[in-house]
């Protein structure tokens, strides 16, 4: 028997597989998809078996196997399939397309071992007569169920335990565990469905077969009591659930309700889980012991069998789209497993991508509307030029900010503050000779962090100490300007009292639990007021939060991308929808220098159709998505010269070889040239069909496999460029 084996090496020019034979001993543990060692040259090295073939005369000598690695396939049909789907449209290799798929226990990675875990178990094995209390504790303990952990044994009394081990009347029993068992926290829920809400589930479970949805709801419309009622009824028809949420630890009240509503039956899949953790999800979903799988975009890969339904929360996420080589869409991948397992997709949003409410709107995906909050209010939204308000004296927060915050504080309620920037000053420059502290290796300004007084990049993780004089001119007070969630934090503390201030950026959350603890802190009231960066945008809800400022909240349309303008809306909208999300009624303030643009206008009147029929506007004006799609190469390389150089070669081939309706942009210099010393060089189609495309990208992407100097990076449908 001979088999076709993908082995683990990355290199494009590996990128196909490679026949060995099956020694007899071995062949009744093949089966495709499996994971095998392999002698390739003078390495041993995994792969997956990817087919089985029976003819013998080779030209060429043929190795054996080593060995077989699985027991179970670790790659399953659909998987097989949906690698080669990975590879047509995202141009990866096929190796890497099954790799991004698996938990790193089961990637084909040589000498990379994760463990299962045991833990050792009590078992009775007769009757015991006791003589003492402690024995006839753990005697009943062991009497009532089958199994005891040893050590709720030994607690009681480790000499107790060791005597009935010695007389045998108990003996131990290793059993796998998983490292993560969720508690269980079920419980009975009252909600009753408003009609909307209803509407919107009967529509989704009345589908016969695949179909994609898109819920657009206004924040606070209670879409997610729309999923659990939509997964509910697949449950009931003995069918599983996927859903996926734009990062688990942005979401933990969203998870919080699918466990009091779900109990157990729920595998939460994220980044931040060990190796170990992860595969022991993996496992609970292999071993059919849950049927709803929750986790962020590699979720979508989750080895669910008889898919019900899939479910992709705030759709319009970027973190949907993976930034690394296999750059797959989450959404495309729902879709295609929709369409395999024959069960409807639903999309749900506030702020829907422009793509997603076009696809909507010529009837490609089904629309559903909430239009309603579940409380029927939405929180009045106030815009406030700061250009006045500093002509006035008042430069961090406008006078009504100020009395409103007072106000709440007052009341014993609590206010969420954000601001898109963390650090302490976000620039520092010398006033006289105009010198500005850079990253040496990303040419981008360095941002003052006074908890830790240090400067730091926030591209590359550069970090230096502060500079006491200009190393130019020598000028000794270099100035600081701009602002950042720790100034603001310091600003809130000094000018308000009353104000019990906690933050939440990238800076306080690095620790394991530091998130869940600051949003329980912030929910049992130890804090009334919440400052951060964009991360207290999304899925949070608190009762008693009934103001939310941002401040520069026009910040993010200078950011030089097209989808500025939608991604500020979207932020907008979300953190606005933190405010009057009980009885109470909320206030939203949102400051800054640009307030008569349309992304922000729109955000504060909800109106998500009037944002989208201008933002349409400007796109086909643009030409960009969706009236056209986005292909970009950048071109990367140490030496700025050589990027340039064969960014030009490039433009002339795909010019010359490209008919007329791509337009083709670039070489260009990347919004950051430079990141971590190496630079950037971009160039951008423009294209209305892939026809001829994916042969020429090919085509140059393979140019340069063996380049040591440039390498090639292309993206079909990036989410920004
Ligand atoms: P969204 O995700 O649309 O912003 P949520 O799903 O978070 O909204 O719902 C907002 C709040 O309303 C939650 O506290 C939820 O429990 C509650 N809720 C949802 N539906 C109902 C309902 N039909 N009746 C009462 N409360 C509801
Ligand atoms: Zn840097």
């Amino acid at each position: 028997m001979y088999i076709n084996v993908l082995v683990e090496l990355k290199a494009k020019k590996l990128d196909k597989t490679f026949t060995y034979n099956v020694p007899s001993s071995l062949v009744d543990k093949i089966e495709v998809g499996k994971r095998v060692l392999v002698p390739f040259g003078r390495q041993k090295l995994e792969g997956f078996i990817l087919s089985i073939c029976n003819e013998s005369d080779f030209s060429y000598e043929i190795k054996d196997i080593i060995s077989v690695i699985d027991d179970s396939v670790v790659i399953n049909n659909e998987m097989m399939e949906l690698g080669k789907y990975i590879k047509k449209k995202t141009l990866c290799t096929l190796i890497s397309a099954y790799q991004t798929m698996l938990p790193s226990a089961l990637k084909a990675h040589k000498d990379f071992v994760v463990n299962k875990k045991y833990e050792t178990y009590l078992t009775l094995c007769c009757d015991i007569e006791v003589k003492s209390d402690k024995q006839k504790e753990v005697y009943e303990l062991l009497k009532s169920n089958e199994f005891v952990l040893k050590k709720d044994c030994t607690t009681i009394s480790s000499y107790v335990v060791k005597s009935f081990l010695e007389k045998g009347y108990i003996k131990e029993v290793k059993k796998e565990v998983y490292r993560n068992n969720l508690s269980d926290i079920k419980e009975e829920s009252n909600i009753i469905l408003n009609d909307e809400q209803q509407l919107a589930v009967d529509k989704v479970i009345s589908s016969d077969g695949f179909k994609p949805y898109l819920i657009h709801g206004v924040t606070g419309s209670g879409k997610t009591e729309v999923y659990m009622h939509i997964i509910d009824y697949y449950l009931s028809k003995g069918k599983e659930a996927l859903v996926l949420v734009p990062e688990i630890s942005l979401t933990p009240q969203m998870v919080l309700n699918f466990r009091k509503r779900f109990g157990t039956s729920i595998a939460i899949l994220h980044s931040s889980l060990s190796d170990g953790e992860k595969y022991d999800e993996y496992r609970k979903i292999l071993n059919k012991e849950v049927s709803i799988v929750i986790g962020a975009r590699s979720a979508i890969f989750a080895p669910l069998t008889n898919i019900g339904v899939i479910i992709i929360d705030e759709e319009h996420s970027s973190t949907y789209k993976q930034d690394n080589t296999p750059k797959y869409n989450a959404i495309d991948i729902a879709i295609y497993r929709g369409r395999y397992h024959n069960s409807p997709v639903v999309l749900g949003s506030a702020t829907p991508s422009i793509e997603s409410y076009t696809r909507a709107s010529s009837g490609i995906y089904e629309l559903i509307n909430l239009k309603k909050r579940v409380n029927n209010n939405l929180p009045k939204v106030l815009l406030v030029d700061m250009k006045d308000e500093i002509k006035a004296g008042n430069r961090v927060f406008s006078k009504v900010l100020t009395d409103s915050i007072n106000d709440r504080i007052s009341r014993g309620e609590q206010v969420i503050l954000l601001l898109n920037r963390r650090g302490f000053s976000t620039i520092s420059s010398c006033s006289d000779c105009g010198f500005v502290d850079k990253c040496p290796n990303c040419d981008i300004p360095l941002v003052y962090h006074k908890s830790s007084n240090t400067m730091r990049c926030h591209y590359c993780g550069y970090g230096s100490s502060k500079k006491r004089e200009c190393p130019i001119c020598h000028n000794k007070s270099l100035n600081d300007f701009g602002m950042g969630t720790e100034k603001l934090e310091e600003y809130v503390k000094d000018n308000f009292s009353g104000a019990r201030v906690v933050r939440m950026d990238v800076d306080t959350t690095s620790r394991k639990g530091a998130h869940e603890k600051i949003i329980s802190d912030f929910k049992s009231l130890k804090y009334n007021v919440l400052i951060g960066t964009q991360m207290i945008a999304k899925g949070l809800d608190f009762p008693l939060v009934t103001l939310v400022g941002v401040i520069n909240g026009d910040a993010s349309l200078s950011i030089p991308d097209f989808r500025s303008g939608e991604r500020t809306f979207q932020l907008l909208n979300q953190v606005a929808g933190r405010a009057g999300r009980s009885d109470l009624p909320g206030e939203v303030i949102i400051q800054g220098f640009n307030m008569e643009h349309y992304s922000i206008v729109d955000a504060s009147l909800h109106d998500y159709n009037s944002f989208y029929n201008e933002e349409m506007r400007i796109r086909k004006l643009l030409k960009y998505p969706p009236f056209y799609n986005l292909c970009s190469i950048k071109i990367k390389s140490k030496y700025e010269d050589k990027a340039f150089s064969e960014g030009n070669k490039i433009v002339s081939y795909l010019k010359s070889n490209l008919d007329s309706t791509n337009i083709i942009l670039g070489p260009s210099s990347s919004n950051m040239l430079k990141v971590n010393n190496i630079y950037n060089v971009l160039i951008v189609i423009k294209y209305k069909k892939t026809d001829n495309l994916i042969d020429k990208l090919l085509f140059i992407s393979d140019k340069y496999i063996d380049s040591k100097d440039v390498l090639i990076d292309i993206d079909l449908n990036p989410y920004k460029i």
